[in-house]
C-alpha cells in the first residue's frame, strides 16, 4: 500500500503522527502533498510575512522529505473547495490508496476536511485523521457536567492532572528512508501573487524549517526558560521563546515543547509549583484551551463573541482613531512601540498584545474584530484560535476574559514593564533623549516640543477613554 500524506500546519518530519502512520502502514512508499490556497488565505487574512515563512518552510520540508525518498507534490487550488478534486487527482496520479492528515479546528477547515474525506471514501480510498496540534483531542477534556470548559484554570487543572496520570507521550522520531516511488517532488514557489515577499531581515529573524525551530527551542531552554516566570512580561528583553510562528506552522509540535520543559523541571505540570518551565507550560496550555474552544463554540470562528450577549456592544466608529492605532501614532509611546514592532517584524510580545488590544477595544471603544483582523494581516504567527481568544479576552467578550472594568493603563503598564524605556526607544526614536515620566507621557514636555520631534499628542485622554468604556459596558449590561 502507498499512502498520501497531506501536510498543512504540520510542516515537519519529527513527531508527525500522520507521517509515521503512513510509513508504518505501507510497503510501497509514501507521497507528500501540500495545497497552495492563496484565495482562501486572502479571505482568512493570512499575513504576507506568514506566507513568506510558509513557502520557505515548504522548501525545507521538501528537502527533508526527499532525503527519506518521500517526494512532496505542491499543487495550487486557490480555495478550500478545490481540495477534494486536487487531492484525489494527486492520489490517482501517484498510485496512493490511502490519505492521512492532521485535524484542523476552525470551521472552514473542518468543512473542507469532511468534503475531502467523502471524496476519498467515495473513491474507495481510506482516510485516517490524527491530532497533532493539541495534547488532547478537542471534546476529550470536559467538565464534570460534560461541557467544554469556558474557564481556563479548571481546564488547565484537568489537562495537567491527566498528563501527570497518563504520562506525556514521547515525541515520535522522523521516518526512516522509504521505498522509492519514482515520483518527483514539485518545485516550491518563492512567492505567490497577492502576497508580497517580506523585506530583508525576515529570513534572519524567522529562519525556516524544523531544524531552525528545534534550535530556537534549545536556545530558549538554555538561556530563557528558567527565568521565564520572572521576565516574561518585559518586552524590552528577549524574555520569551518566539516559537509562536513555528508552532503556528507546525515546524515544532506542542509535545516537543512540553517535553523540553519537563526535562528542565519534571514538576512543571504541577499547578502548585511555580518555576520558569511551569509558567511556560501554562502558556502552552492557554494555546490548547483556545483550540478546544474553537470546536466547542464554533461561533468564535465566525467572528461571534464568545459570550453571545456581547454581540451588540455599541462600538464607536472612527477611521481616524483606528488608523492612528494601526500606524503606531496614538501618542501613547508604549502602545505605539508595540504597533510598530508588529509592522516591522510580524511579531509582538504577549504583554504588548494585551496592552494594544485593550487600548483599541476600551480606550478607543472600537470593535475588537477590527483589531483581530489587523493582527491576522500582519502576524507571522497568526492563529485563529489564539488571536481570537486573545482579542476577546482583552475586549472582555471572551471565555475567561478580563472583567470590563479592569482596563490596562497604557502609561503605568509602560512604567512597570519597560521602566527604563528601552522597548519604547527601540521603536519610537522620536522620543530619544526623554527619560522617566516624560518618556512615558511625552505630552508633559508640551505640544510644541512633541510636534517638533515628529511625534503626536494623545488621540484620547487616558482617564476619559477609560471612563467612556466602563460607562458603555455598564449601560449595555444593564439593558441586557
Ligand atoms: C490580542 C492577542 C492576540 C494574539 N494573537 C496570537 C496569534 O495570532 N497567534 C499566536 O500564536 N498567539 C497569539 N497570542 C498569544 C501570545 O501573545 C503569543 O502566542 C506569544 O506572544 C508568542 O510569543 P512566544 O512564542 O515568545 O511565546 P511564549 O511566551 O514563549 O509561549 C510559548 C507558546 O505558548 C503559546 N502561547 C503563549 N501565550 C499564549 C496565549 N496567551 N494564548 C495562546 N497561546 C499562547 C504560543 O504558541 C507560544 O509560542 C495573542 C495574544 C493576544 C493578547
Amino acid at each position: 500500500m502507498r499512502t498520501l500524506v497531506w501536510f498543512r500546519r504540520d510542516l515537519r518530519t519529527h513527531d508527525h503522527p500522520a507521517l509515521t502512520h503512513a510509513c508504518r502502514q505501507g510497503d510501497d512508499g509514501v507521497i507528500g502533498v501540500f495545497l497552495l490556497q492563496p484565495d482562501q488565505w486572502k479571505e482568512h487574512d493570512e499575513a504576507p510575512i506568514k506566507i513568506d515563512l510558509l513557502l520557505r518552510t515548504l522548501s525545507e520540508l521538501s528537502r527533508a522529505l526527499s532525503e527519506k525518498n518521500i517526494p512532496l507534490r505542491v499543487v495550487t487550488v486557490g480555495r478550500f473547495d478545490g481540495a477534494p478534486a486536487a487531492l484525489t487527482k494527486v492520489a490517482e496520479e501517484t498510485g496512493c490508496e490511502a490519505l492521512v492528515f492532521h485535524a484542523e479546528y476552525p470551521i472552514h477547515e473542518r468543512r473542507r476536511d469532511r468534503a475531502v474525506r467523502e471524496a476519498f471514501e467515495g473513491a474507495g480510498l481510506t482516510v485516517d485523521v490524527f491530532h497533532d496540534q493539541v495534547l488532547f483531542e478537542p471534546g476529550e477534556v470536559l467538565t464534570k457536567a460534560g461541557d467544554v470548559y469556558g474557564v481556563y484554570t479548571p481546564f488547565r487543572r484537568n489537562v495537567s492532572q491527566r498528563l501527570i496520570t497518563e504520562g506525556v507521550p514521547s515525541p515520535l522520531p522522523a521516518p526512516t528512508k522509504q521505498p522509492d516511488t519514482g515520483v518527483s517532488p514539485d518545485e516550491v514557489p518563492e512567492a505567490i501573487a497577492g502576497f508580497k515577499r517580506f523585506p530583508k531581515g525576515s529570513e534572519a529573524r524567522w529562519p525556516a524549517g524544523e531544524e531552525a525551530a528545534r534550535k530556537r527551542l534549545q536556545a530558549f531552554v538554555d538561556e530563557g526558560l528558567s527565568r521565564y516566570h520572572e521576565e516574561r512580561d518585559l518586552p524590552g528583553i528577549e524574555s520569551t521563546s518566539k516559537l509562536s510562528p513555528y508552532l503556528a506552522l507546525g515546524m515544532i509540535s506542542v509535545t516537543q515543547c512540553l517535553h523540553a520543559a519537563l526535562q528542565v523541571d519534571p514538576d512543571a505540570l504541577d499547578m502548585r509549583h511555580r518555576s520558569g518551565p511551569s509558567v511556560w507550560v501554562s502558556e502552552l496550555l492557554w494555546r490548547e484551551f483556545y483550540k478546544h474552544l474553537l470546536v466547542g463554540f464554533p461561533r468564535v470562528s465566525r467572528h461571534g463573541s464568545f459570550h453571545r450577549q456581547y454581540d451588540g456592544l455599541p462600538w464607536r466608529d472612527s477611521e481616524a482613531d483606528f488608523d492612528a492605532w494601526c500606524e503606531g501614532r496614538t501618542g501613547y509611546p508604549f502602545v505605539d512601540a508595540a504597533m510598530r514592532q508588529l509592522k516591522a517584524t510580524g511579531w509582538m510580545h504577549n504583554r504588548m498584545r494585551m496592552v494594544v488590544a485593550m487600548f483599541l477595544s476600551k480606550h478607543l471603544l472600537l470593535d475588537w474584530r477590527k483589531g483581530e483582523q489587523f493582527f491576522m494581516r500582519h502576524l507571522v504567527d497568526g492563529d485563529l484560535a489564539a488571536n481570537n481568544g486573545g482579542w476577546q479576552w482583552s475586549a472582555s467578550t471572551g471565555a475567561d476574559g478580563a472583567p470590563y472594568f479592569r482596563i490596562f493603563n497604557p502609561i503605568s503598564q509602560g512604567q512597570r514593564f519597560d521602566p527604563d524605556g528601552a522597548y519604547i526607544l527601540r521603536w519610537v526614536p522620536e522620543l530619544e533623549g526623554l527619560t522617566g515620566k516624560d518618556l512615558h507621557q511625552p505630552w508633559r514636555v508640551g505640544k510644541e516640543e512633541v510636534e517638533r520631534r515628529g511625534y503626536v499628542m494623545p488621540i484620547v485622554d487616558q482617564k476619559a477613554g477609560r471612563e467612556r468604556a466602563i460607562a458603555a459596558f455598564k449601560a449595555y449590561r444593564e439593558d441586557l
